[in-house]
């Protein structure tokens, strides 16, 4: 089976071409992203407008270099798959129309995929992952733990009550100077600091009840303790161990409630003994280190994708795509992107109600 990819929910133009007739890595054929940072870079975070306004421009491109790329033709695919949501309407409205034209011309299926499933399911595309498995989604947009039980099968745990993790980092990042996305930038100055300990930040939601999560406290504790530094131009050694201290909180407070996560998740499936971590702050090496310690303490797996396949891309949506065209999903060409597509509808809010 040979699928193609469109991913176009936030700043990155991505397509890809995947197969299920290889192993591993070797199953993507193409995976072409452009990203459109320098476009907003200025603003210090993603305009709509500009974004939408960039896919447009640089769509047909992008695909015409995945297919070029993977060496096969449109009438080789088996079906076209496309981000439906959630993320930035303009973008995602962009890659919906250029999958469908493409499906409608060549007569092929047309699958719209939830862009937070394919972050959830990336990892089966490089490593054997059976269902079920807890999974840790840590985005720029999202902080959920969520079982899951199948294709198109969540139940949500817990989720964040403010900020997500990636947006933290990214606002971190931003009123330290660093600069956009912030993650990347976090990681590289926690890793210079000599003194870690130096500064002591809370741990939001630590040993509270559930596992929801909180980070707005944390990214305004980051903003506190930089007030406290010598004006002008932060130096190196101060942005460094402001970076490592904030890396570690947030590092013991995902701990904290993977911890709590993993007793729920055990009390539902008993012998589940897999923890994925994705989305792009699962890029991270510190925290994916600590997750990685907490698991085997726990005698559970810690899994989760390459690095590269951590932040938006084309391949997490042509191998959920073909994962779901194969359950039996199709939709038809009047579908209607999707700004809001939670993977549980039937989660309540946030649980956490103080105490
Ligand atoms: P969502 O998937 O929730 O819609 P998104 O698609 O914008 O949001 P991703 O591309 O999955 O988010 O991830 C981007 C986020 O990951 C940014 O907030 C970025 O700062 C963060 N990130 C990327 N690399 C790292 C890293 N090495 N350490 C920490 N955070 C990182
Ligand atoms: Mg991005
Ligand atoms: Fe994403």
């Amino acid at each position: 089976m040979i699928v193609l990819g469109i991913e176009t929910s936030c700043d990155e133009t991505a397509a890809s071409v995947v197969t299920d007739q290889a192993n591993g890595d070797a199953r993507i054929l193409s995976n072409v992203v452009l990203s459109q940072l320098d476009e907003h870079r200025p603003y210090g975070g993603v305009v709509p407008e500009i974004a939408a306004r960039s896919h447009l421009d640089h769509i047909d491109r992008i695909v015409d270099e995945a297919m070029r790329e993977a060496g096969v033709s449109f009438d080789d695919l088996d079906c076209v798959a496309a981000t439906g949501g959630p993320g930035l309407i303009g973008g995602v409205i962009v890659g919906v129309m250029t999958a469908k034209a493409i499906a409608l011309t060549h007569n092929k299926p047309f699958v719209a995929v939830n862009h937070l499933e394919g972050h959830a399911l990336t990892v089966r595309l490089s490593e054997q992952v059976e269902f079920p498995y807890l999974l840790l989604l840590v985005s720029g947009g999202h902080c959920q733990l969520l079982s899951v039980e199948g294709i198109g099968k969540y139940k949500r745990l817990g989720t964040t009550i403010d900020d997500a993790l990636g947006e933290a980092f990214d606002k971190s990042a931003k009123l330290l100077g660093l600069g956009y996305p912030g993650g990347p930038h976090v990681e590289k100055a926690a890793a210079l600091s000599e003194n870690p300990e130096r500064f002591n930040l809370p741990r939001p939601m630590k040993g509270k009840p559930g596992c929801d999560f909180s980070f707005s406290g944390l990214k305004t504790a980051v903003r506190q303790t930089a007030e406290k530094l010598p004006p002008g131009p932060f130096k190196d050694e101060d942005l460094n161990d402001l970076c490592a201290a904030f890396q570690m909180a947030a590092a013991d407070t995902l701990v904290d409630r993977c911890t709590r996560a993993i007793k729920m998740f055990k009390h539902d499936y008993p012998s589940g003994n897999t923890l994925v971590v994705a989305g792009g702050v699962a890029a991270n090496k510190a925290i994916r280190e600590r997750l990685s310690q907490m698991c085997d303490k726990h005698k559970m797996a810690m899994v989760a994708p390459p690095l590269k396949l951590c932040t938006d891309n084309g391949a997490m949506i042509a191998w959920a795509g073909l994962e779901a065209f194969k359950a039996g999903q199709r939709d038809t060409l009047d579908f209607a992107p999707r700004p809001r597509w939670p993977l549980d509808p039937d989660a309540p809010k946030a649980a956490y109600a103080g105490g």
